[in-house]
């Protein structure tokens, strides 16, 4: 087999990637990992994640191999070209409740908190042992898709799944210092600077930031330091949707932006407003890219938030 996740990879795709990895491999299944050497560096919060042996190229006997994706809801969140070919045997483990069903097998759990649980329930299935690292990598995953047990698809099984994890050897404050402290201070400039440029629409329920190629460079920041703003912005009252704008900033992709949309209490289905602009993701967190201006990006929005609130 040989596992891979989304592009950009978060806590859930870099935690059930690795712990499926693991599960396999004890079980005696020939497994590898592959990720694009354009994901690298990580996103820093990412940085003690185990990623041994992963392949940044296809092996030469992939054609023998069933490629497995996890948390990746679109074949095209993976823009590799091996794994895009005809024929290839693919199963796709994965909790978006868009996701297009790409796989040859899909295991698709749309009330799953975060594809670790799946990769959770997949090794009792198994039968395999859920070991200090596995259980590190899972809780990796689970506590960032549920934003630490706060979000909306924080369900008793997501709080079982911790308690087994925290049996099972995590030291929850250790990750929680990794993933939420010890960062860059670099960060929280960017952040100052994304918050600098707060705008509010739809009488405050769109709270809105934005950042540009200057403020990476004044910063110094990595595309990756913008991990994280947008859930600063959702805690502003009124607020129904947050949404990050930031310019990126490869050479490819100039003049395109990435958003990032979170809503706060379930009014807006942001994956709606994605899926309009050629992105997906949950009802509750979603994103996409795209080559509109700003203006008209804002303007877009707003239309599509003020039509959902009317609804
Ligand atoms: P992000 O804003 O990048 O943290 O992503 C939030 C959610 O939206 C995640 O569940 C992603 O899987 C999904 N998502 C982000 N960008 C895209 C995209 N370009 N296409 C489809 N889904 C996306
Ligand atoms: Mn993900
Ligand atoms: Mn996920």
């Amino acid at each position: 087999m040989l596992l891979t996740t989304h592009e950009n990879p978060d806590g859930d795709a870099l935690g059930s990637l690795t712990a499926m990895h693991w599960i396999l491999q004890q079980i005696g299944k020939d497994s590898v990992m592959y990720m694009s050497p354009e994901e690298f560096p990580l996103s820093h919060e990412y940085r003690h994640m185990t990623l041994e042996g992963l392949l940044g190229a296809p092996p030469e006997d992939i054609d023998e191999r069933t490629v497995v994706f996890l948390d990746c809801g679109n074949i095209d969140r993976m823009p590799v070209d091996f794994l895009q070919r005809d024929g290839i045997r693919i199963l796709n483990i994965d909790h978006h409740h868009d996701n297009t069903r790409f796989g040859t097998v899909n295991l698709v759990v749309p009330q799953a908190s975060c594809t670790a649980e799946i990769v959770f329930d997949l090794a009792h299935e198994l039968g395999a042992e859920v070991t200090p690292p596995i259980a590190d990598a899972l809780y990796v995953g689970l506590v960032t898709d549920t934003g630490k047990f706060m979000y909306e698809n924080t369900t008793p099984a997501a709080h079982r799944m911790a308690a087994e994890l925290i049996e099972a050897g995590v030291d929850t404050h250790a990750v929680y210092r990794r993933l939420f402290e010890e960062l860059p201070f670099r960060r929280l400039q960017l952040l100052s600077r994304a918050l600098q440029s707060v705008a509010r629409y739809e009488d405050g329920a769109i709270t809105l930031a934005t950042l540009g190629r200057g403020d990476f460079e004044a910063t110094g920041a990595l595309e990756s330091d913008s991990e994280g703003v947008v859930d600063h912005l959702r805690t502003v009252g009124e607020t129904k949707v947050a949404v990050l704008v930031r310019e990126l900033l490869s050479d490819e992709k100039r003049g395109c932006s990435k958003v990032s949309m979170r809503s706060t209490d379930g009014q807006v289905d942001v994956s709606r407003i994605a899926r309009t602009l050629g992105g997906g993701g949950h009802r509750q967190a979603a994103g996409l890219t795209t080559d509109l201006a700003h203006d008209e990006l804002v303007a877009t929005l707003r239309q599509q938030v003020a039509e959902q609130l009317n609804a």
